[in-house]
């Protein structure tokens, strides 16, 4: 047993802030912390809103530098994921899952075993699938131990990598934003950073790159920028401050939060269509300092959505053509929310927020109706 070393009074529990309304907790229903001291496992599943039906979410397996900046990261990410399926029409609610640790050193089978086991226990509210730091191989291995998993293998019977596909959806979004902004959706001879190449990052490269885009490449880590100039014709950016250069479109495709007091304040592009989640570092705030730019924001809820479009796949059982059909669909969603955002001169991410928010308000409505009948 524990020793507990320091008394906690009533008293200084009163004087304490409450848990509910803490860092980014947005109403959420349920938030699980999964501990396992044998296989080293520390997760947590925020399950922000069910609605619209059983929250589906990636699990992003990250060395954070505080178990606070993770819960905070989950609570963002997951309420994300509520208005990402909204937006996009999917019969979803919206959910996330992190666990924290290096995802190269200390991610081993009986970690995503047991991890699995805990989205199991939640008997289907929560549906994993991968995030950043996970592979198919990993969802695959998840499966064994619960059916509340998407995003595995096409060997075993899944919609296989989602990544492409959120890649190509990132793609038309972008293409969408570069219509309403320059006049033509057509990217050759666009000057484009894309931050970040990862899974994503490289394949929205290869789309950029087949239409002749002007790109550069920026990482963190150095083989992979190598690799992936051996591969696409890119340039490497070798500055240190990407924000400082001139550029058409800015595409992050690493983490969140890269939009922020400090890169606005320097950023020259012209559009921001990218993979990442959340990011902007305070939507309302940063949604209108952008507004004010004139710099045109496809909000990335909307068009990162073919991950989710490909997982979905394997709930409703339908194939790869009709996942295609509804990740090119991001291109029209886009355009008009873009023109909505214009007209009622709103920020773009309130505009599809908006569009998610009215989605979910109805179904509740009807969820309402359907248990008083
Ligand atoms: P990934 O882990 O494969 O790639 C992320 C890349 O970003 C890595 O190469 C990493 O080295 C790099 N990176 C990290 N910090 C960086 C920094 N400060 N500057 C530059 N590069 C940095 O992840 P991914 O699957 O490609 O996802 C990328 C982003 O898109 C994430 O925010 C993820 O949440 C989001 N997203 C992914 C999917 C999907 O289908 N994989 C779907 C929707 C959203």
């Amino acid at each position: 047993m524990n020793m507990v070393t320091e008394i906690i009074t009533t008293n200084d529990l009163k004087k304490m802030n409450p848990v509910f309304g803490q860092l980014s907790f947005d109403n959420h229903e349920q938030v699980v912390f999964c501990n396992d001291k044998d296989t080293g496992l520390k997760a947590i599943i925020g399950i922000h809103n069910t609605v619209m039906g059983p929250a589906l979410g990636g699990t992003r397996m990250l060395q954070y530098n505080s178990e606070w900046e993770a819960l905070n990261d989950v609570l963002r990410l997951s309420r994300g994921m509520t208005y990402k399926a909204a937006v996009t029409g999917l019969n979803l609610g919206g959910g996330k899952a992190v666990i924290i640790g290096d995802a190269k050193t200390q991610k081993t089978p009986e970690l995503m075993l047991r991890f699995g086991e805990f989205v199991h226990s939640l008997g289907g509210k929560y549906i994993t699938a991968e995030d950043v730091g996970m592979m198919t191989s990993d969802m695959d291995l998840v499966r064994t131990v619960t059916p509340f998993v998407t995003g595995i293998s096409e060997a075993k019977g899944g919609a296989g990598n989602p990544s492409p596909i959120t890649a190509y959806g990132v793609f038309m979004g972008m293409k969408a934003a570069a219509k309403f902004t320059f006049g033509s959706e057509l990217l050759e001879d666009k000057v484009i950073y894309v931050q970040g190449i990862g899974n994503v990052g490289e394949a929205l490269v290869e789309n950029l790159s087949n239409e002749g885009a002007i790109i550069y490449i920026t990482d963190i880590n150095a083989e992979r920028l190598e690799e992936i100039r051996d591969k696409y014709s890119v340039t490497i950016y070798e500055g240190n401050n990407l924000f400082a250069e001139e550029m058409d479109i800015y595409a992050p495709c690493a983490l969140g939060a890269t939009i922020n007091d400090l890169t606005l304040s320097q950023l020259k592009a012209k559009v921001i269509a990218g993979a990442a989640n959340n990011q902007l570092a305070e939507e309302q705030k940063h949604g209108v300092m952008l507004r004010e730019k004139g710099i045109v924001y496809a909000p990335d809820f909307l068009i990162n959505a073919g991950g989710i479009i490909n997982v979905y796949a394997e709930l409703e059982n339908y194939d790869r053509k009709e996942i295609i059909r509804k990740t090119e669909n991001i291109y029209n969603t886009t355009l008009e929310i873009l023109n909505n955002a214009e007209i009622n001169d709103v920020t773009t991410h309130q505009a599809a927020f908006d569009v998610a928010n009215e989605r979910i308000i109805a179904r509740k409505k009807k969820n309402s109706i359907g248990h008083i009948n």
